[in-house]
């Protein structure tokens, strides 16, 4: 097996190690490493995107969840979650205010409400696009039909995120309960593809039962998937869910990972996340140097932000919509990035 420094190096030229390199990449991981590799996806990141940080106005539609993940602080037989459902009204009403401070992508996210049928989002999405020709519709509302995937993308949606959570169909299994299955979550992100959606899959860093074996799966799965996007974050423990007491995830470690990312697809779409945030004061900052492009605000009215906990103490619950951009404006200059007024589609690939 070659040197770690070998293995960056081999990454960075041909964008493709095996499965027992990734895995020796990250049980290797040390601070030299970190910044060697931080360096390296910086320089890839600027040479595809400059000093352009995206930002994607965060909708979050419904707290209501038909399913039962154990890590998710929605999940449905969590009795003390509070479930709120904005209308399409309230959710046209976000994105103008989303539109006039500069956003230019909407991301719409929810548990998997079946309120929000294809008759309902149709027209809103519709009506989106009527009203904003220049923006990106984004979806994260979980596994459909292909038939309802096909329907909404018809309608104006543009893109869809739907983290795969692990590419380990074992993992997958001790995460989810038994009517949920690894097969039909591949299968949607599959279909999403097919149908022409620019697609986001991704997964929780330090998720329960995840080791370096398991992270190394999640990197060959993202270099052969080739998404347009990839949402990492740290798993955050909930404190009404099976998973209360497990530790959460590390930023290092997940900066390390964007880092490798960024190495296997310059042109990819990473996010520095809320989760990141959430767990250091930092956080974003730190995701962005290691290589993240992209930054999610929330647009959602401020009144159900502390209804939508994924996790413990999530973060700018309590904040303006505007002040959040300024907020995390003046967080990118500060590190020497701009956020810029863009639909952040992905670069064609060098
Ligand atoms: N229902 C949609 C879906 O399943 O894709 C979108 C909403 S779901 C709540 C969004 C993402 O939140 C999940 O894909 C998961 O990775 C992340 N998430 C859920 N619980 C979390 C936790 N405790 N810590 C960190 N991330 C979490």
């Amino acid at each position: 097996m070659s040197e770690p420094l070998e293995l960056i190096e081999k990454l960075e030229r041909t964008h493709s190690l095996s499965l027992a390199e990734y895995e020796a990449l990250l049980r290797n991981r040390s601070e030299a490493l970190s910044a060697e590799l931080r360096a390296r996806a910086d320089r890839v990141r600027k040479a595809v995107y400059g000093n352009a940080v995206f930002t994607r106005g965060l909708v979050e539609i419904s707290s209501f969840c038909k399913n039962d993940c154990l890590y998710c602080g929605i999940r449905r037989s969590n009795g003390q979650a509070e479930r709120y459902r904005l209308t399409p009204e309230d959710i046209l009403v976000c994105c103008r205010e989303g539109w006039e401070l500069g956003f230019r992508t909407f991301v719409l996210q929810g548990g998997e409400d079946p309120w929000f049928s294809d008759e309902r989002l149709c027209p809103l999405l519709r009506q989106i696009k009527a009203e904003f020709p220049a923006c990106a519709v984004t979806l994260s509302l979980g596994e459909r039909s292909r038939e309802s995937y096909q329907r909404l993308f018809d309608a104006g949606a543009d893109r869809y995120l739907l983290r795969h959570e692990t590419a380990d169909p074992d993992h997958y299994r001790a995460l989810h309960p038994p009517e949920l299955s690894w097969e039909h979550r591949m299968e949607c992100l599959r279909e999403l593809k097919e149908i022409g959606y620019q697609v986001g899959c991704g997964f929780m860093v330090g998720s329960p039962g995840q080791t370096e074996k398991e992270l190394a799966k999640e990197l060959k799965f993202v270099e052969t998937f080739r998404p347009a996007m990839c949402g990492i974050g740290p798993f955050i423990p909930h404190k009404d869910t099976p998973f209360r007491n497990q530790p959460a995830g590390s930023v290092d470690l997940t900066c390390y990972l964007l880092s490798i990312l960024r190495l296997i697809q310059p042109n990819l779409l990473l996010p520095a996340t809320t989760a990141l945030g959430t767990l250091d004061p930092l956080g974003r900052e730190k995701g962005i140097l290691a290589g993240a492009n992209v930054v999610m605000p929330n647009l959602s009215p401020v009144e159900v932000r502390k209804k939508y906990m994924l996790y413990d103490n999530k973060i700018c619950t309590g904040e303006e919509s505007a002040q959040c951009r300024g907020c995390l404006a003046a967080r990118v200059a500060s590190i020497g990035y701009e956020l810029v007024t863009d639909r952040g589609d992905p670069a064609s690939p060098a």
